[in-house]
């Protein structure tokens, strides 16, 4: 298949001019449908007219309450292995180019920036109920949620947000309960069943009913992408015996390739989520590292995507 490489340079200005380059990403991997469509818009007025891509989930598409997105590196303002949409404070950016790329992703998804709360990120499996009185935590104050990978609320109107490069975001979404959720699951949060956990605190603290809930493993690293070596594999093979199995083949000289798209969507179904209730990726980060934030394809030296789901105000129609 032929595939066109995005330039880098085309960003900001440039990339008004030619819009015939939208992004294509090599190549989209399936497994099955599409299971993404990209959603690109114009932001005006933060330091320059912008192009935002929005990587969305077809699955969530008829729900009009849901607002969510995942960012590409595209739109933002940040420069060099940052360029240009970085959207974390950890990097090494400078915080205006940081808060300038906020302003232009929220626009573009539909939230306020400034209520936005983040989670910290520990590759452990704690999870945390937030309420409007988290609003702002991590970018427009002192954050005090610490030790957490994941994030759910069934209040409206905050923003969650969490940070990728390689590895793996889940959406959750409860359309009955009214209920979001979000999870950063690497290879460790993985192990530890994060995904799991989340659908069980969705039923514990809001009654979530997992037959209800719909999930989406976001864009990350994939199988082929995604070599590991028999430590990691061990720890799959004792949080998931046999089954484990399913998740990677062996490469020989103590190598293996790990699908962590498979090992998280079994520990759904192993909380009760349907199959059909789960978009699977299409694209993979490390594939991608032009237009993805890729961690094992940049040797570390990048930025981060993030990951943003939010229960819109009642508008009525719901
Ligand atoms: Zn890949």
């Amino acid at each position: 298949m032929e595939t066109k490489k995005f330039d880098l340079r085309l960003m900001d200005g440039e990339i008004l001019k030619r819009q015939e380059d939208k992004l294509t990403f090599i190549p989209p991997f399936s497994y099955g449908e599409r299971s993404t469509h990209i959603d690109y818009k114009l932001v005006k007025g933060f330091g320059g007219d912008a192009l935002v891509p929005i990587i969305k989930y077809n699955i969530f598409s008829e729900y009009q309450d849901l607002v969510h997105g995942f960012s590409t590196r595209m739109g933002g303002t940040s420069h060099a292995h940052l360029g240009s949409m970085n959207l974390s404070f950890s990097r090494g950016d400078e915080h205006e180019n940081v808060i300038v790329n906020h302003k232009r992703f929220a626009m573009a998804v539909g939230y306020d920036w400034e209520r936005l709360v983040f989670s910290d990120q520990v590759h452990k499996a704690e999870i945390y109920k937030v309420t409007h009185e988290d609003i702002g935590k991590g970018i427009t104050k002192e954050s005090d949620i610490k030790e957490i990978d994941a994030l759910m609320t069934n209040e409206r109107g905050i923003p969650l947000m969490t940070f990728y490069a390689d590895c793996v975001p889940v959406f959750f979404y409860d359309p009955v309960k009214k209920v979001v959720a979000l999870a950063h699951s690497g290879w460790k949060g993985t192990v530890l069943k994060i995904s799991e956990k989340v659908i069980k605190a969705m039923g514990d603290t809001y009654g979530s009913s997992a037959s209800d809930i719909l999930c989406a493993i976001s864009p990350s690293i994939c199988q082929s992408c995604y070599e590991v070596s028999d430590d990691v594999i061990k720890q799959f093979l004792d949080a998931f015996g046999e089954s484990a199995k399913d998740f990677f083949y062996e490469k020989g000289n103590g190598k293996y390739q790990l699908n962590l798209h498979e090992a998280c969507k079994y520990t759904m179904i192993l909380a009760g989520i349907t199959e059909e209730h789960i978009a699977m990726p299409d694209l993979c980060t490390c594939c991608n590292p032009n237009v993805l934030f890729s961690h094992r394809a940049s040797n570390g030296k990048r930025g981060n995507l993030g990951a943003v789901i939010m229960l819109a105000e009642d508008n009525g129609i719901n």
